[in-house]
């Protein structure tokens, strides 16, 4: 049962929206369901060779000497040296989620999924793009193979979708609300839905399009951000996704991945439900579907 995660994860990035306590959460829930403290491992942090596999040298620069400027102003969170290095910590853990994954057939970073970054600019609660990273890392790593990025985040992958878009051998599939933050970019496959999408329609869609994906692309990994803002109580969405909905998505999702018998590493994602826990027990959900999907 591995488990990358991070205690550093829960320093706090100041007063706003992003409940950073949530990780401390999963893993102690995680903890009352019987899994161990040693199927925990720690990250750490991505090399600056790893964050150039898809940032630019002049934004690294700007993170590096916590600069504001065209690259870095459109970040919500503070630009100091702690949070930073939480994103390059974040990174890593997508990293080490990957090689435990080909090892292990999956893996679950308690973190990660920070899908808006691109290459030279931060957005929202996003500095270092963790899956584009870490679907580079893999590709570097195994040439020829192939990566397929499952975004069903409430928003839009956007910086992912945009920094991949001339990268043959990986995939990127978002589903998510239409109308809403992001600016969208152009995924390899986007599903946008209608606000109101409740479970039926939203796993009838997720079907069908890994139908299309699969005719289109063999994969050779899955990356899933497995965002819990489809959530009906998120207070940044108008999906409305139940919990039982999303444990069925996870299971979806999951169950492709043994189907075509290829690992699958998930990374958390977003999440702002009215009520923290619930976000917590969403994200939990998403863990405990892999050690039962896998035995
Ligand atoms: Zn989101």
């Amino acid at each position: 049962m591995p488990f990358i995660y991070s205690d550093r994860y829960l320093k706090e990035f100041g007063e706003h929206i992003f409940p950073v306590e949530k990780y401390g959460l999963i893993k102690k829930s995680l903890i009352t369901k019987s899994v161990s403290e040693n199927q925990f491992f720690e990250p750490v942090e991505a090399t600056e060779k790893q964050l150039k596999l898809v940032h630019t040298a002049a934004y690294l620069d700007d993170l590096k000497n916590r600069r504001w400027t065209q690259r870095t102003m459109f970040s919500e969170l503070p630009l100091t040296a702690e949070v930073i290095n939480l994103f390059y910590l974040a990174a890593g853990g997508t990293i080490k989620a990957v090689q435990k994954a080909v090892k292990n057939r999956w893996c679950v970073h308690i973190g990660g999924g920070f899908h808006h970054a691109s290459a030279a600019k931060a957005e929202g609660f996003c500095y270092i793009n963790d899956l584009a990273i870490a679907a580079r890392f893999y590709v570097k790593t195994y040439p020829k193979k192939r990566v397929l990025i499952v975004d069903l985040d409430l928003h839009q992958g956007n910086g992912t979708a945009n920094i991949c878009q001339a990268d043959a051998n990986i995939f990127t599939f978002s589903m998510h609300e239409e109308g809403i933050y992001p600016v969208k970019e152009k995924s390899d496959l986007d599903i946008p839905l209608h606000a109101g999408t409740a479970d039926d329609l939203y796993l009838q869609k997720l079907e069908s399009a890994f139908h299309t994906i699969l005719q289109r692309f063999t994969p050779n990994i899955i990356l899933y951000q497995a965002g819990a803002d489809p959530y009906y109580e998120d207070q940044l969405g108008n999906l409305a996704l139940t919990k039982h909905g999303l444990q069925l998505r996870d299971e979806f999702v999951i169950d492709r991945a043994k189907v075509i018998n290829i690992p699958i590493v998930t990374t958390l994602g977003g999440g702002y439900a009215i009520d923290t826990q619930d976000t917590v027990d969403i994200h939990t959900a998403t863990c405990l579907a892999h050690i039962n999907g896998f035995g």
